[in-house]
């Protein structure tokens, strides 16, 4: 499961080695990782300093060791926008790159994004405008002056697959926002609200974008979403009444579909759509018994 596979090879840290071998660069520029293609596939730009590359960051931040081969230490960073790339360097978007890195490789470009773009948007205090300093004993950047203290900024939804087996066949709720690609739908999904519990915010979204009620809810599994610092919190939850009413606003359709007629689906990395394949298991696994 690549879900755990970060936590088993790469080990968070928030202060640099003073020497280092060479090193991996997760380089931002705006939303877009800077890549190395020189030899054809897209890489991670790797050499001891950045410099070597061609390649210069408006600020950079240590994200800890990746475990391959060899211990690689990593960075993250910043690109101003517009500045050139040396020949062979691109940047792109990093739902581009679904597919052509693994996911092991997208979770850690990820963090990368989140931390990275967290400095960048943290350098002057939130409360009274001060110039922010990072912190090395812990992910913090920290005010002088007033001592407001700030870390990456991490913003929960629920994901859930609501599911009912009142029919002929299993059917799973999937719908369809409007900043969707045409024909895609997905599971239901949104973001937890200050003061809400996950489970208060499961049943209130569901009834809020589809009318519908929900039973009990049971714990799926996590996901790090880095568009921009969402954790999507994944449930499946058993149908409990009413009929699919569209809340006003994202959604532009929603519908009830068997797990051998289902439209569109989202990519294979993302937990939506292992929530769906999950229903789509167990929906054959019933039909077999
Ligand atoms: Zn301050």
């Amino acid at each position: 499961m690549h879900l755990q596979h970060i936590q088993q090879s790469f080990t968070p840290g928030v202060k640099a080695p003073d020497v280092h071998n060479p090193a991996r660069w997760y380089l931002y520029q705006g939303d877009r990782l800077i890549v190395d293609e020189r030899n054809g596939a897209p890489a991670i730009p790797t050499a001891t300093a950045l410099d070597m590359l061609g390649l210069a960051a408006e600020r950079v931040e240590y994200l800890g060791v990746l475990q391959d081969e060899q211990a690689l230490h990593c960075f993250s960073g910043t690109m101003a926008e517009g500045s050139i790339l040396p020949p062979g360097f691109a940047a792109h978007d990093l739902r581009s790159l679904f597919g052509q890195f693994s996911d092991f490789e997208i979770g850690l470009a990820g963090r990368a994004k989140q931390i990275a773009h967290w400095d960048r948007d943290h350098q002057f205090c939130g409360r009274c405008g001060a110039p922010t300093e990072m912190l090395t004993e812990e992910r913090s950047r920290r005010c002088p002056r007033c001592g407001l203290t700030s870390y990456p900024r991490i913003s929960p939804a629920i994901i859930v697959a609501v599911t009912r087996c009142d029919g002929e066949k299993p059917r799973i709720l999937l719908a369809r926002n409007h900043r969707f690609p045409v024909g895609r739908y997905s599971v239901i999904a949104g973001f937890v609200e200050a003061g809400e519990t996950l489970e208060e915010c499961v049943r209130r979204e569901v009834k809020e974008e589809a009318g519908v009620l929900v039973g009990s809810i049971r714990y799926f599994g996590s996901q790090p979403w880095p568009f921009p610092n969402s954790l999507m919190i994944g449930f499946t939850a058993d149908y409990a009444g009413g009929e699919i009413v569209l809340g006003d606003g994202e959604i532009a359709d929603a519908q009830w579909f068997t797990s051998d007629a289902l439209p569109l689906l989202p990519p294979k990395i993302s937990i939506a759509r292992q929530l769906i394949e999950a229903f789509v298991a167990n929906a054959q696994a019933g039909a077999a018994t």
